[in-house]
């Protein structure tokens, strides 16, 4: 052996150019840490997803004919840490001149392997993970001098460079973005597919764990791991997509609602975020479908879809390589306040905060408008210092890593930016939810009432935000219609607006 080349469990790309050739002179290396389960407190099945897929992918490299070093959490050589891991293989393999990295997405690892290499006295050669679309220093690229970045002007740019969904230089359907299209509440006659689970079994792994000691959040079924974990599941998952879902993706993108936890989403971020999916083949599979079925599915839908992967994924991480490590910290509204316990249980009457985190604990997954507007949002309405709100969705999400996790988090959720990502804050009262979902006809609270015992949180919180971050807000061009709706109310119904909101933050955790 003369090379090691580390892969790292979201490093899981079977097309990089890595594995196109068989180099018996080259030893693959991927490793279970607990520098990895322990950074942060991490949902059962997010740990238990990557390692069983790293596994897969171990095992398929070996049987294509690759030299593989595998360490389990449990190997007694492993020392727990992928740089002394490292070092440690350097040693036992004194032939080894060269180290191979591909960069690292999470600014975390990028310092910690960044500082080991330059220890190093054999050669490390840095590789692009040929993974997305663009470079992290994209921003700088395509828009030097700017600190603002629209991600309209991003996506079309991508658009333009990729040519997807384009004609002779023209977005195709003559518009570059449908979301107006896309803003429907789902009818009570609507069919939604069942979502397609996988079966795995995984109590070894459960098991290792437990006996470990790795602390974890969340439920798992040992016998029936719902998650892709290898390529060919992943592509199952994405041809069930296109060919269930695509149709209604973007028309339900927002709706919620409590028998269907995930609607017509895709359910492909941890397939993409361990890469074991690419982004380009997720639209190139979604175009070309769209292209064969277009009487059933309209150009809404697919841009809806499209812009997701191109717009907004890549966007968000080319603001996280832009912005960090100052973003990490960032506290716009400077809030304070802990995270309230039924985040970590479920329990609490607001029925829309309930069946959102119920799931987010049964499934490790939340779709997106239920992560932005009812955990999200009810976060930034409580005050909840954006440290802990960070530590939570970076926890409980099976696709959370924190290059997508915290600018979605800090930025776009709870405007810890100051507007970096977002152009206003994400924040609504209970109308919005009631709008896009059936939560409030079940609920314990009224979401007509804005003040009283029964009266919907949301309501009186979401004023009480307004009130306390006035001037903030008002320097915001897009909240002039929000402050003088507020400036117009009478005296006594802002207080009484005002009352019932103090007297819902003293009781937080007992809502
Ligand atoms: P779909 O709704 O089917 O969308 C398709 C794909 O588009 C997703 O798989 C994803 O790759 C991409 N996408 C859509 N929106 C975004 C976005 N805002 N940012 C990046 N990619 C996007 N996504 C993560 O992958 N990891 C996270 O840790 C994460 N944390 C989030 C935290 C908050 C507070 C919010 C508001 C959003 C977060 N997102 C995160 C974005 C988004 O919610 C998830 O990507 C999406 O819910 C994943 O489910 P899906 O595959 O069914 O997505
Ligand atoms: Fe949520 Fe309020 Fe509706 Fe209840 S009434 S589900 S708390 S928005």
């Amino acid at each position: 052996i003369t090379t090691l080349a580390l892969v790292l469990g979201d490093q899981l790309n079977a097309g990089h150019s890595w594995f196109k050739t068989i180099d018996r002179n080259r030893l693959f290396v991927l490793m279970e840490v607990r520098e990895e389960t322990d950074y942060a407190k991490h949902h059962i099945q997010k740990i238990v997803g990557f390692f069983a897929a790293m596994r897969h992918f171990a095992q398929a490299l070996s049987a294509a004919g690759h030299h593989v070093c595998y360490l389990s959490l449990d190997d007694p050589n492993n020392r727990q840490s992928v740089t002394k891991n490292l070092s440690a293989l350097l040693q036992r393999l004194p032939r080894t001149r060269q180290v191979q990295l591909q960069q690292p997405d999470e600014y975390r690892v990028d310092e910690y392997l960044q500082a080991w290499a330059g220890q190093q006295s054999v050669e490390v050669q840095w590789y692009d993970s040929e993974h997305f679309l663009t470079q992290r220093s994209v921003l700088n690229d395509w828009f030097p001098g700017k600190e603002n970045f629209l991600m309209e002007s991003f996506y079309r740019r991508v658009r333009q460079q990729t040519g997807y969904l384009m004609e002779n230089d023209k977005p195709i359907g003559g518009k570059w973005n449908f979301d107006k299209d896309n803003r429907n509440k789902l009818p009570n006659q609507q069919d939604v597919a069942k979502p397609l689970l996988f079966s795995h079994n995984v109590s070894d792994i459960i098991a290792m764990l437990k006996k470990a000691g790795v602390e974890t959040i969340g439920d798992i079924e040992p016998q029936r791991f719902i998650w892709p974990t290898s390529r060919l599941e992943s592509r199952q998952l994405l041809d069930f997509f296109v060919e269930n879902l695509l149709e209604n993706f973007g028309r339900y993108q927002d709706a919620m609602h409590t028998e269907y936890w995930s609607l017509f989403h895709a359910r492909l971020s941890f397939s993409l975020n361990t890469k074991m999916l690419s982004p380009r083949e997720v639209v190139e599979k979604a175009i070309s479908y769209w292209q064969n079925n277009s009487s059933r599915i309209n150009i809404a839908q697919i841009e809806g879809f499209v812009r997701q992967i191109i717009g907004w994924r890549e966007f968000i991480r080319a603001i996280y390589w832009h912005h960090m490590p100052d973003y990490s910290t960032t506290n716009f509204f400077e809030n304070k306040a802990p995270l309230p316990s039924y985040y970590w249980t479920g329990k609490t009457h607001m029925l829309c905060m309930a069946k959102s985190i119920q799931q987010s604990l049964e499934f490790s997954y939340a779709h997106h408008i239920q992560r932005l507007m009812i955990t999200g949002n009810f976060a930034l309405l409580a005050n909840v210092n954006p440290d802990e709100v960070d530590a939570w969705y970076l926890g409980i999400y099976i696709d959370a890593l924190q290059w997508v996790e915290l600018p979605n988090t800090r930025g776009m959720s709870q405007f810890a930016d100051g507007g970096v990502l977002a152009t206003k804050p994400y924040v609504s009262s209970g109308s919005y939810i009631n709008k896009m979902s059936n939560y409030c006809q079940h609920c314990h609270y009224d979401v007509n009432q804005r003040v009283g015992t029964n009266s919907c949180p949301f309501n009186s919180l979401y004023w009480h935000f307004i009130d306390s971050h006035y001037e903030q807000l008002s320097k915001n061009a897009r909240l002039g219609l929000i402050l003088s709706q507020w400036d117009k109310r009478d005296k006594t119904d802002k207080q009484e607006l005002l009352e019932q909101a103090r007297l819902y933050l003293n009781q937080i955790d007992s809502l």
